[in-house]
């Protein structure tokens, strides 16, 4: 079965950039593939590369990032 996607990475191997909100993976090209944390949340699962056309499918489990959110909501308002 073919595939639009050059390859599907696991969220764990892209590097997290905090300031940013942003993953990063390696392209082929010596560019970044990247996608943001909120792309993330909204449940993107496409990550591109700004320098070429090669696109990644990024794995993940989308419950860990809402669990993640509703953790630091709690945390927030139990600071307040
Ligand atoms: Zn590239």
């Amino acid at each position: 079965m073919d595939s639009v996607y050059h390859d599907e990475v696991e969220i764990e191997d892209f590097e997290y950039d905090e300031d940013d909100e942003m993953y990063y993976y390696p392209c082929p090209c010596g560019d970044k593939f990247e996608i943001s944390k909120e792309d993330l949340l909204n449940g993107e699962e496409v990550a591109t590369c700004p320098s070429c056309s090669l696109i990644i499918k990024v794995i993940y489990n989308p419950e860990d990032f809402q669990k993640e959110e509703n953790q630091t909501a709690r945390m927030l308002i139990a600071k307040a």
